[in-house]
């Protein structure tokens, strides 16, 4: 598998034409969306795609995707490392009307106008798998260690600094 840099637009009607596959990676800083949910991640999504029609005439963008990003845990709201990993399985159509009438097992791209963004093609499918409530392992999150009792018999424990002073009084 090669790692090259994929294109940033692509001509998805040309490449079905063509029978087009894609292996490679994308920048992340170029899926705006995605990047504004995360705490940042890998640099670089890695993305297989092929493009092709189908028996049924379906012009059809198979393959997957996978990021790493970093989300912060629900429980102790430190940084959690999340693989995500998208199947894709799209069909190009030109309208609303046409992408209800799909088979199940795909998604419609509707395509208004050539070329498109690979990334935000790409991003619409990873934001469909971050998950709801991100979380560390049991091992990992720092909310497991039952830190809040420790800091608090701390707080507690500190001298008063009222207690000094009727002790120098008393003197
Ligand atoms: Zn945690």
């Amino acid at each position: 598998m090669s790692y090259e840099q994929l294109p940033k637009k692509i001509d998805p009607i040309k490449f079905v034409t063509l029978e087009t596959s894609l292996s490679g990676t994308i920048n992340l800083e170029d899926m705006t969306r995605l990047s504004a949910c995360i705490e940042g991640g890998d640099p670089l999504v890695s993305a297989d795609l092929k493009f092709y029609r189908s028996r049924q005439g379906f012009r059809i963008i198979e393959g997957s995707c996978r990021a790493q990003v970093n989300l912060l845990c629900q429980r102790c709201l430190e940084p959690t490392a999340v693989p995500l990993e998208a199947k894709i399985a799209l069909v190009i159509v030109s309208d609303d009307e046409r992408a209800k009438k799909l088979p199940k097992q795909y998604d419609a791209l509707i395509l208004q106008e050539t070329p498109i963004s690979l990334a935000e093609m790409v991003e619409e499918e990873l934001l469909l798998c971050l998950p709801s409530v991100p979380r560390h392992s049991d091992e990992q999150c720092n909310a497991s260690m039952s830190d809040y009792e420790d800091s608090e018999a701390v707080e507690v424990t500190k001298p008063n600094p009222f207690d000094v002073l009727s002790t120098l009084k008393k003197e």
